[in-house]
């Protein structure tokens, strides 16, 4: 390490104290009370803001700034700038204006709109996010100033993942004040929103890496046969850190801690070759810039240490896939967190009330939630055959489970369940307290001591999306009750029956047993609870008219909003799968049928010169393998006939959505009407969107006649011998490292 952990931590943030020290007073105050109070930003701060931000980047080796943002692909986007300006006598200076630090713009068109913007409409701003700090970036191209920003269209849509995300954590800031205020905490300013999110990887060798398209176009295996061991002996969870992969480690702790990322804790994970990093938690959108940058890092740190890192959900099939777990809370400004239970949870009404609108949040909307931790990859993990399940429930811990069943059976809760005494018989060994309440790893909700753990995203998507539906679903069910409460005669009564009457409501979406079990999906299904199968069964969910009218009134997402990001949700599926399927054919065609043919013809050589040499010698055991290979790559080749039928029928019903997408356009443009003014008019309640079709399409053809072409494949896999299988093995893949 360069120095000691705490003088290069945040070494590469314009931050708090940089600020301080770069700043005239006047200017740091008036930006402070943007950053914390939401005031407007005059140009005049940003002058002075720009200039010193270039100063201090320019002093570190910056040459470039950029305006950072998160476009609706799930990565991050940028368009670098140098800093020169010519000057008359044909030298440069470096500039940067208050102008170019908050506002930038990026061509609108080539980024996911879904119809909000046509390809000749271009326009689109993006604009500083000064609650977020700027910070440098080094790699090959040198340093960058990076300045992360909202990303917007022309006509004030949002179109990207912060905008929204901002919009919510206002929303939820509102309605917790509200309901502080009538528990008489005047001295409460705001609440914010904390998120720690957990990330899961794998990291294998390059050179395997470069050897399979698969993993390189779709950051998964299409094919491939399990080893011998998989992960059935449990020996890697925790398990020792091999030198390679604690190297990396180093440098990417390193690498966070120079941008102010608060990585905390490294493991290795369940999984051969599966890891963990969990950084301290931190506000939400600083936490969900946090998890892209660290999702760079890790990408960019893997390739300098020889290795690939694959953050997809499920790059091996058969093998744990990987997930991020968003651990999410309420913090007041005086450092009081709302989901603190204290030590008698029964009597503390505030923190009863605050529990009660998660159980009844997460119980309206689990949908939204679903489809907010949604991918095409994360469909090998949530309700296929790993964890966690896709039903949402709420795992309360053996201690809220008393209270609320003390209030839903008698109205009234008396008494907390104790923290025993932990002692493990040793007298050396120091006794504590346990905690109140046990883990549960099944469950995709869990209460966790003072925060809730949503366990379902997918490991490569953004956090925004989850924390957006999170923030928003709470900040309503805060709104229901405070409209009540505030109207009450009497407080104490109001408030008893509130939590009362809310939990009794929803007491359904408790679940502490275990979710991965058959039983469970029996239990849910009475319960009522919806079981979306799959991602794409559970986009409707975002333009029902349940989500239109909460997200509206919370001022979140406009109607437009919600049916264009619903149009790019069935677009990536159907992007995504069709990639995969072509990938598919592709390497079916040049790389396994040859491989696999040049096998039949040695077998075929084998027995031709062994009955030649001596003959009538049993050749039966080459006869039989050559019979059994023929026949698998004669299943195999017409599985991929099939498969390339389906891409093929893809193909026109994709030039079907286009024309379609594209008449409707026309139409617009003659009634002089924009996609928004469109559906606010004309209501579109129910539409569906254009690419619904072909997303069905892919998932209901595409996928099973993938599955059919994988099969012999892995098949063969476990027959033809090894030199000359031609790629690397899940073996080689997940034991190498
Ligand atoms: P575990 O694996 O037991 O869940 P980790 O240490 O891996 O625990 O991760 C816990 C995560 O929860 C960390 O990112 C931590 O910072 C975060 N966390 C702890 N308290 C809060 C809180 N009040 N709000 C949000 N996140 C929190
Ligand atoms: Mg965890």
């Amino acid at each position: 390490m360069e120095g000691k952990l705490t003088e290069i931590f945040g070494i590469n943030v314009f931050n708090d104290a940089r600020m301080v020290e770069c700043l005239p007073k006047k200017i740091y105050v008036k930006l402070k009370q943007t950053i914390e109070n939401g005031d407007d930003l005059d140009i005049e701060v940003a002058e002075v803001v720009a200039n010193a931000m270039k100063d201090w980047a320019i002093e570190r080796g910056a040459t470039h700034y950029t305006h950072w943002f998160q476009p609706m692909t799930g990565v991050t986007a940028e368009k670098h700038d140098s800093f020169i300006s010519p000057t008359v006598d044909g030298k440069v200076i470096m500039e940067f204006s208050g102008k170019e630090l908050i506002k930038g713009e990026p061509d609108a068109s080539s980024f996911p709109s879904g119809g909000i913007r046509s390809t000749f409409e271009a326009r689109g701003y993006t604009a500083w996010d000064c609650t977020s700090p700027a910070f440098l970036r080094e790699d090959a191209a040198g340093v960058t100033l990076c300045i992360p920003t909202a990303f917007c269209s022309y006509t004030g849509e949002a179109l990207d993942k912060k905008t929204p995300l901002l919009r919510s954590m206002e929303a939820i800031n509102d309605q917790a004040l509200r309901i502080l205020k009538l528990f008489n905490h005047h001295d409460v300013t705001s609440v914010n929103v904390t998120v720690g999110a957990e990330q899961e990887y794998f990291l294998i060798d390059k050179e395997d890496y470069l050897k399979r398209e698969d993993l390189m176009f779709t950051g998964r295996t299409l094919f491939g046969a399990m080893p011998p061991k998989g992960q059935e002996m449990d020996d890697h969870y925790f398990g020792h850190l091999r030198d390679r992969v604690a190297a990396f480690m180093k440098d990417l702790n390193e690498e966070c801690w120079k941008m102010g990322i608060l990585a905390k804790t490294q493991h290795n994970e369940a999984a051969p070759a599966q890891h963990e990093m969990a950084p301290v938690f931190s506000t939400v959108n600083i936490a969900s810039d946090h998890n892209q940058l660290t999702m760079e890092l890790m990408k960019r740190i893997a390739n300098n240490h020889g290795l690939e890192c694959l953050l997809h959900e499920k790059p091996f099939e058969g093998v744990n896939g990987s997930g991020k777990h968003n651990n999410w809370s309420l913090v007041t400004n005086t450092g009081k967190n709302l989901f603190d239970p204290g030590t008698t949870p029964h009597e503390n009404i505030q923190f009863l009330l605050f529990f009660s609108a998660i159980l009844k949040a997460v119980d309206e909307h689990a949908g939204l939630l679903r489809l907010s931790a949604s991918n095409a990859g994360n469909d090998h993990r949530l309700g296929a055959n790993e964890a966690p399940p896709a039903i949402i429930s709420i795992f309360v811990g053996d201690q809220m489970e008393d209270v609320l069943l003390q209030l839903v059976e008698t109205g009234e809760a008396t008494r907390s369940k104790k923290t025993g005494k932990f002692s493990v018989g040793v007298h050396r060994i120091p006794e504590f307290y346990r905690d109140a309440t046990d883990r549960n790893r099944t469950s995709p909700f869990a209460f966790t001591n003072n925060r809730y753990e949503f366990r379902m995203i997918g490991s490569s998507m953004s956090i925004a999306d989850a924390n957006t539906v999170l923030n928003t679903i709470v900040a309503d069910a805060l709104c229901d009750m405070a409209n009540i409460l505030e109207q009450a005669d009497d407080f104490d009564l109001a408030v008893h029956d509130i939590i009362k009457k809310t939990v009794s409501d929803h007491y359904r979406i408790v679940f502490n047993g275990n979710g991965y079990s058959k039983e469970w999906e029996e239990e849910a299904a009475r319960r009522g609870l919806p079981n979306y199968r799959s991602y794409i069964d559970s986009i409707p969910s975002l333009i029902s008219k349940k989500s239109i009218k909460l997200f509206e009134k919370h001022c979140v997402f406009s109607k437009s909003e919600l049916y264009s990001r619903a149009e790019v949700e069935y677009e990536n599926y159907a992007k995504t799968i069709n990639i995969e399927g072509r990938t598919m054919i592709q390497m079916f065609s040049r790389k396994y049928a040859p491989a696999v043919i040049r096998y039949t013809k040695e077998l075929a050589d084998s027995i031709n010169s062994i009955t030649k040499a001596c003959p009538g010698i049993d050749v039966s055991v080459q006869e039989d393998l050559l019979t059994k290979v023929s026949n698998l790559l004669v299943q195999a080749q017409k599985a991929q006939n099939h498969l390339i039928d389906c891409i093929i029928e893809a193909e026109s019903i994709s030039r079907e959505t286009k024309e379609a997408k594209e008449a409707a356009e026309r139409e617009r443009r003659q009634a002089a009407l924009s996609y928004k003014d469109e559906i606010d008019l004309k209501g579109l309640l129910g539409m569906t969107p254009f690419s619904y079709k072909l997303a069905q399409h892919f998932k209901d053809k595409v996928i099973p006649a993938m599955e059919d072409l994988r099969r012999p494949v892995d098949e063969l896999e476990l027959i033809v011998p090894k030199d000359l299988w031609p790629v690397p093995s899940y073996g080689d893949m997940l034991f190498e490292v």
